[in-house]
């Protein structure tokens, strides 16, 4: 038999190892600014078109390469950094692997040129798919610049999985921050479409958090500091009371180097025990400094997760760290979210004589009975110990002064004596659920999935046809993000117009808007604009992102009444009402049940 066995053209091997170091634009940004940090530069601008799709250029004042390093750099396990296994162990550049710039220019189009300090010339490549289109000599400045386009154009397979723009820059963004939070001493810049999104100086850490994420930042940091013969930990963690519902800002660097760490991440997390809200996570940006020898970075093509010598050794300095710092700061006292609510009664109150809770329920009362109600009812003694129970927790609750037992309002419905009142066809129960009569017995609905399912099919129908009536502001209103959350803005500017926002500003950094949705309050804006940062934040891994629809489930989201709120006849009926108007009445915006029905036979079989 024949033999079978080829070796794989190099163009080919290349192009499969691109699958492991490239998965989309942002991978290609990571190791292009690892590059241009590994060459020693002090200043580092980033040019993206269209999300990365179309054009990746970085652009260096490093040390440059001669001739035949220029050109030999596109080759497979080509690297400058690393002569032997061993020099793994003692590394202090971010790239050692050499298949960065090979794996790229197997999948991509790419123009390089560069020039080392004290040549006359330099040099300029052009490579399509692996194949070295032109090299030639070329005046140009010290450094390198890397210009990647058509990035996938020979494989369509990929390029159709890349995710919008919207999506795919967000991607870019995360790995800029990771870079550019490692390396605060290094210049940075970066633009989006000709549109300067950060323009960074070399500063400190803080100042480089405060530059990336937003002035409002600064307040939220408290410092970490702590140096073992193991470990050296530096930098900031957030303030419990301004967790996110996302992950969005937590960062670990070991030795400048972003990694991501699950179990680390889980010390802090247990650092923070008891002081955040539930679903609520900590920002963290901490800088721990180790042996190289006590590391192995090499587990994963793309560098981002690390093996430590002493993983249990580690987690507990680390949470030690943070644990004292959120102490020192005094932060942990004030936050506690599991605290038991009487425990802030001031003590002169709780000295206070709590009186006896009174029965205002005539326990004789018998609802069977159309004549006055007869002492010895022997049902009586049920129905009271049924009312003192709940009746006491109410009085003994200032804080719960104004919820109001649902008797309250039944009890002169139900047992009214005057039939000829008008007759009430929906009730709530807990605050939480309408209950309305049908023709073949009762429907239960969910009082806040309702509400959201109702706004959110007219804010729908709003932001698609246009046809918004728009409030004008007496007083603009201006909110200042971080770049990463008005990119947010910048992308769904024309959903927001449409839904009734007219901006009068819309900077990386400011928004400021003079009119809002007539259906909104000028009170709700700030809460629907975070809804909707956490929102787009949190959908990153959905495939089909319509931001029309993000942005009505937002509105929706923030807007919709809530359960434990109180309505009144008139709005339950409203609920009721506009929700069977609904296209889908049946489905939450999470897709569970908006209501539920109880035939009459049901009820009827619970009485045989
Ligand atoms: P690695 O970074 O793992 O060595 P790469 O494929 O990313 O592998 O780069 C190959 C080599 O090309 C590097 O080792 C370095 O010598 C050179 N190189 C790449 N980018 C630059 C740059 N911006 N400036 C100077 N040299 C560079
Ligand atoms: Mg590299």
């Amino acid at each position: 038999m024949a033999d079978i066995i080829n070796l794989l053209p190099d163009h080919v091997a290349n192009q499969i190892a691109a699958g492991e170091v490239v998965q989309r634009p942002s991978s290609v940004v990571k190791e292009l600014l690892e590059n241009a940090i590994d060459a020693g530069s002090t200043t580092v601008k980033l040019f993206i078109k269209n999300a990365g799709k179309t054009r990746i250029q970085v652009i260096d004042d490093g040390k440059g390469m001669s001739d035949t390093d220029a050109r030999l750099s596109f080759e497979r396990h080509a690297t400058s950094k690393i002569n032997s296994a061993e020099d793994l162990f003692s590394l202090n550049t971010k790239g050692f692997r050499g298949e960065a710039l090979a794996s790229i220019a197997a999948i991509a189009h790419v123009e390089l040129k560069t020039k080392q300090e004290n040549d006359e010339l330099g040099t300029a490549i052009t490579i399509e798919g692996s194949i070295v289109k032109k090299q030639e000599t070329t005046a140009t400045s010290k450094g390198t610049s890397i210009a990647v386009k058509n990035l996938f154009f020979n494989i369509p397979a990929r390029r159709n999985f890349l995710k919008s723009d919207a999506v795919e820059l967000r991607h870019i963004i995360d790995e800029f921050h990771r870079v550019v939070l490692a390396h605060p001493q290094i210049n940075f810049s970066m633009y989006h479409n000709d549109n300067n999104l950060f323009d960074l100086r070399s500063e400190n850490f803080r100042q480089r958090i405060v530059h990336t994420f937003g002035k409002k930042t600064n307040e939220k940091l408290v410092p970490v500091d702590e140096d073992t013969e193991l470990l050296k930990i530096s930098g900031f963690v957030g303030k419990p009371e301004f967790a996110k519902k996302s992950r969005g800002e937590q960062f670990f660097f070991v030795n400048q180097r972003f990694i991501k760490s699950p179990y680390l991440n889980h010390s802090i997390q247990a650092a923070f025990e008891g002081l955040l809200a539930p679903n609520k996570y900590p920002s963290y940006f901490l800088n721990l400094t180790v042996d190289p020898k006590s590391i192995d970075i090499n587990i994963h093509p793309t560098k981002t997760e690390i093996k430590f010598d002493d993983e249990p050794t580690i987690y507990a300095l680390l949470r030690a760290a943070v644990k004292h710092s959120l102490g020192q700061f005094s932060v942990a006292p004030i936050l506690d979210f599991q605290r038991n609510a009487a425990l802030d009664t001031p003590y002169h109150q709780q000295s206070d004589n709590v009186s006896t809770p009174r029965v205002e329920v005539d326990p004789d009362f018998n609802p069977f009975s159309s004549s006055k109600p007869n002492k010895s009812t022997p049902s009586a003694p049920a129905w009271e110990s049924l009312y003192t129970g709940i009746k006491s927790a109410v009085n003994n609750t200032n804080d719960f002064s104004e919820v109001q037992f649902e008797s309250d309002e039944l009890q002169s419905s139900i047992f009214d004596e005057d039939e000829s009142k008008k007759v009430q066809n929906t009730f709530q129960l807990q605050h939480k659920y309408i209950i309305s009569t049908i023709k073949s017995g009762m429907v239960v609905i969910d009082q806040n999935r309702a509400h959201q399912r109702i706004l959110y099919e007219d804010f729908l129908k709003q932001i698609t046809l246009k046809g918004t009536v728009r409030q004008q502001l007496m007083f603009p209103l201006s909110f200042e993000f971080s770049t990463k959350d008005s990119e947010v803005f910048q992308t769904l500017k024309e959903q927001l117009e449409h839904s009734g926002f007219v901006f009068d500003e819309l900077s990386n950094k400011q928004v400021t808007i003079s009119a809002i949705p007539a259906a909104l309050k000028e009170s709700d804006v700030a809460k629907v604009f975070n809804q909707l940062i956490d929102d787009v934040h949190n959908e990153v891994p959905d495939f089909n992102f319509s931001s029309s629809d993000l942005l009505a489930k937002t509105f929706a989201k923030s807007l919709a009444i809530k359960n434990g709120k109180k309505l009144n006849v008139t709005e339950q009926e409203f609920i009721v009402n506009s929700l069977f108007a609904c296209k889908e009445p049946t489905l939450s915006l999470n897709n569970k049940a908006i209501f539920k029905t109880i035939e009459i036979t049901e009820i009827e079989s619970k009485f045989n």
